[in-house]
């Protein structure tokens, strides 16, 4: 069973929108677990103090090396990955949520404040992964991105006539657009927008081959960086 483990100061946060939908209830029916230690309960003080200011002067608090450390060694085991959630690290793909999703345990820890002081990441030989390039509050967010992206992709999760294969980023392609009904649907403005024809025709093939082609000229449009990896 794949099992993540998450250190945060805000474990109230958890499981948030992971307890929900497909992650909610693949989290019921056990087909992965979720653990959370909430790092404040490692503080030795009376004030619970989790963070100091920066050697060297500078704005903001930085995570306390020894408290992170205590609540690591409550809980790892050697087999885990430790990854922490930093806008510094490697950005999150679909390809390393592939790798992700395929391990048995993970250790997530999310950074508030400025973050965490650097020895503890270099003792630890911490995964730095970030989810984007832009600041978030706290890695909370971060890790819920990561953990619902792996667990989407654990088996029994998804119904089996679903495939992961045509999703955007496989194949360095997005994904080609869909059409429910009704089959003709006007806008409140009176506008009447039609379902392509050939997605009625019935016709398996010319459809795949339709779609192949919507999804090239939408990656080659929108996403020239994987376009220029993509090989047909
Ligand atoms: N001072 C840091 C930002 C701290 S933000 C810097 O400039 O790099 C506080 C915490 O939020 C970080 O420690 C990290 O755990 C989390 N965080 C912020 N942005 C993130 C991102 N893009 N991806 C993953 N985690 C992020």
């Amino acid at each position: 069973m794949f099992s993540a483990r998450i250190l945060t100061l805000f474990p109230d946060m958890f499981p948030g929108c992971l307890g929900q939908s497909l992650s909610g209830r693949a989290l019921e029916k056990k087909l992965w677990s979720l653990e959370l230690i909430n790092i404040r309960d490692f503080a030795d003080d009376a004030h619970k103090t989790v963070d100091d200011t920066p050697f060297g002067g500078g704005a903001g608090m930085v995570m306390k090396p020894d408290v992170v450390s205590r609540a690591l060694e409550s809980c790892t085991s050697n087999k885990s990955r430790i990854i922490f959630l930093s806008p510094r690290g490697k950005t999150l793909t679909q390809e390393l949520v592939k790798e992700l999703a395929s391990e048995q345990e993970l250790t997530l820890l999310c950074g508030r404040y400025e973050g965490l002081d650097q020895r503890i990441i270099d003792h630890y030989q911490m995964e730095e992964i970030s989810i984007g390039d832009y600041i978030l509050s706290g890695g909370e967010l971060g890790a819920m991105v990561l953990l619902d992206s792996c667990v989407r992709l654990l088996d029994g999760v998804m119904g089996n006539d679903h495939t992961v294969d045509e999703e955007s980023f496989e194949n360095n392609l997005l994904e080609y657009p869909h059409y429910t009904r009704p089959a003709v649907w006007i806008a409140p403005d009176g506008s009447e927008y039609n379902v392509p024809d050939i997605l009625t025709s019935g016709h398996h093939a010319n459809i795949k081959q339709w779609r192949l082609e919507q999804s090239e000229q939408l990656t080659k449009n929108r996403r020239p960086d994987l376009w220029d990896n993509y090989t047909p």
